[in-house]
C-alpha cells in the first residue's frame, strides 16, 4: 500500500464515523507526507487543525491506520503539505535520531575482546579530576602485568572509567595485537559463572579466563553478595595474578565501601594500586565539550559551550547528552543556537536529569507504545506481543536507569537475571543494525522525555 492508498483508506473510516461538516472541517487536505514503517508524519493545513488531530482524534486515527498496516506505532502531525527541506536532505532516521538527546553512533565492538574502538586515550581529556586514574592506566598500557597489578579505579556514574578502562585494553592491542585482553561488565561475568556452574563446565570456564593476558572488568562492586561467583572469581583472579598478567577492576566506589564483598577479595583488590576519578572542572568540563564539537566536525559558540559547562556539573555522561541535543535542534532548525536559546533548550533537561526517570515511567511509555498493558509486561505470558515489549522495557531499564540486571528482573515479575542480560544484549545489537528497532527506541525515548516536559 502506497502511502497516498494508506490515508485514503483512513479517510474513509475517518468519513464514516463523522458528520460530514465535521470530517471536512478536519480532514480537508490532510495528507501522509512520510511512512517510515514505525513512524507516519501527516501534514495539516494549519496549527489548529494539528492541535485537534493530536487532542481529539489522534486515538482513533491510530487504531484505524493499524489496521491497514499494524507495524506503525507512531503518528506526528505536523503543518503544511511537504517535509521541511532539512528533512528531506537528511536521511530521515538520523533526521529522527537526532530529536532525541543521544545520537549514538554505531558500536564497533570487537566480540573477541568485548573493546569498542571510539574509546582511546587520543580521546580522553585528562585533568585534575582523573590524572592519577589516568597515569595508572597508561602505565599499565606500557607495562603489562609489570606496573600496578590489580589496577583498581573508581569513581561516580558517568565519570569516564568505562572509557579508561577500554582505552587501556585498545592501547595494549594496538601496541601488541598478539595480547589477549577480554574487557567484560562484571554482571556478564557473574551470568557466566552461574551458567558454567549450572552446566557443570566451570573447568572450562576458568581454564579460558586462564589463557588471557589482561582481564578487564567492569563495574566490579556487582559481585557483592553473590557467593559461589566470588569463590569462582576469587580462583580466576589468583591464577591470572600469580603469572603476572593484568587485571583491572573498576567500581563506583572503594574496595572497603563494597557492600558484602568478601574480605579476601577485598584484600586483594586493595593489594595493587587504587586510583579515582572525581568530577572534573569547569575547565576540563570545557576541554572535553570542545574535543566532542570536534569529534562530530561541529562549530559552536564559545558563550554556549561555557554555558554548559558551568551549569552541567557532575556527570561527563549528561554533558555530552546536553550537547547532542543541542546540536540535534540547531541542525533540524538550520540555526545556530545563542545561549538563551539554550538555556531554554537546557532548562528542561538540567531540572529532570534522566536519573530521575523512574521505572515506571519507562514501563508505561513502553507498554503505551504497543498498545498493552503495564501487566502485560511482568505477567508470565510468552506471547509474541508482549515477549518484545518486555525486551525493549528491560533494554530501557538498563540504559536509562542504570538500574542492575538483577532489579531489573525483579520488576519485571521475578525474571531471572540471565534472561535480562539475554534481552539486554539482542536488544542492544538490534539498535545498531536495525533500522525499525532503532527508530522504535527513539520514539519511546521521546515519550519518556516528553512526559518530563509536562
Ligand atoms: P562511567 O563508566 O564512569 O560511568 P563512561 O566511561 O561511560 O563513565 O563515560 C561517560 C561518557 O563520558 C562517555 O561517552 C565517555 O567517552 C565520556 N568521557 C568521560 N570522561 C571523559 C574524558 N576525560 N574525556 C573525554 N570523554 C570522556
Ligand atoms: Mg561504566
Amino acid at each position: 500500500m502506497t502511502k497516498e492508498e494508506l490515508w485514503k483508506a483512513v479517510l474513509g473510516e475517518m468519513e464514516l464515523s463523522l458528520s460530514k461538516a465535521n470530517f471536512t472541517t478536519w480532514f480537508k487536505n490532510t495528507s501522509i507526507l512520510a511512512n517510515e514503517g514505525v513512524l507516519v508524519i501527516v501534514g495539516v493545513p494549519n496549527g489548529f487543525i494539528k492541535e485537534w488531530l493530536e487532542n481529539k482524534f489522534h486515538k482513533q486515527i491510530l487504531t484505524s491506520i493499524q489496521t491497514f498496516s499494524p507495524e506503525i506505532r507512531e503518528i506526528k502531525y505536523t503543518i503544511g503539505n511537504s517535509l521541511p527541506q532539512s528533512t528531506i536532505k537528511k536521511d530521515f532516521s538520523q533526521f529522527i535520531t537526532e530529536r532525541v538527546f543521544e545520537n549514538k553512533q554505531p558500536a564497533d565492538i570487537n566480540p573477541q575482546t568485548n573493546l569498542n574502538k571510539k574509546y582511546s586515550f587520543d580521546s580522553f581529556i585528562v585533568g585534575s579530576h582523573n590524572e592519577l586514574a589516568h597515569a595508572a592506566s597508561s602505565a599499565v598500557a606500557k607495562n603489562l602485568g609489570k606496573a600496578y597489578n590489580p589496577l583498581f579505579i573508581y569513581g561516580g556514574v558517568g565519570l569516564g572509567k568505562t572509557h579508561l578502562l577500554q582505552a587501556t585494553g585498545n592501547k595494549i592491542l594496538e601496541d601488541d595485537p598478539t595480547k589477549k585482553v577480554l574487557y567484560i561488565p562484571s554482571e556478564r561475568i557473574t551470568a557466566e559463572i552461574v551458567e558454567s556452574v549450572r552446566n557443570k563446565n566451570v573447568e572450562e570456564l576458568k581454564s579460558r579466563y586462564a589463557k588471557l593476558d589482561m582481564l578487564i572488568v567492569d563495574d566490579i562492586q556487582f559481585i557483592a553478595g553473590k557467593e559461589k561467583t566470588q569463590d569462582i572469581f576469587f580462583a580466576t583472579f589468583n591464577e591470572l595474578y600469580g603469572k603476572n598478567k593484568q587485571i583491572i577492576l573498576s567500581s563506583d566506589r572503594p574496595p572497603k565501601a563494597i557492600p558484602a564483598l568478601e574480605e579476601r577479595l577485598r584484600s586483594r583488590f586493595e593489594g595493587g594500586m587504587i586510583a579515582d576519578i572525581n568530577i572534573p572542572d569547569f575547565e576540563t568540563r570545557l576541554a572535553i565539550l570542545k574535543l566532542k564539537t570536534k569529534q562530530k566536525d561541529i562549530i559552536l559558540d564559545e558563550n554556549v559551550l561555557g554555558y554548559i559547562a558551568t551549569n552541567i556539573q557532575k556527570n561527563i555522561r549528561e554533558l555530552e547528552g546536553a550537547l547532542n541535543r543541542i546540536i540535534a535542534v540547531s541542525q533540524i532548525y538550520n540555526k545556530t543556537l545563542d545561549v538563551k536559546e539554550v538555556k531554554k533548550l537546557l532548562a528542561t533537561y538540567l531540572s529532570t536529569p534522566y536519573k530521575k526517570t523512574t521505572p515506571q515511567l519507562i514501563l508505561k511509555s513502553v507498554s503505551d507504545f504497543y498498545n498493552i498493558s503495564p501487566s502485560d509486561l511482568i505477567k508470565r505470558s510468552r506471547k509474541k506481543e508482549v515477549v518484545r515489549p518486555r525486551q525493549i522495557a528491560m533494554y530501557l531499564l538498563r540504559e536509562e536507569t542504570k538500574s542492575s540486571f538483577p532489579e531489573i528482573g525483579q520488576k519485571l515479575g521475578g525474571r531471572d537475571h540471565s534472561t535480562v542480560i539475554h534481552a539486554y544484549e539482542k536488544v542492544k545489537t538490534e539498535e545498531e543494525t536495525d533500522e525499525i528497532t532503532k527508530q522504535e527506541i527513539v520514539l519511546i525515548k521521546e515519550r519518556i522525555y516528553q512526559s518530563f516536559d509536562k
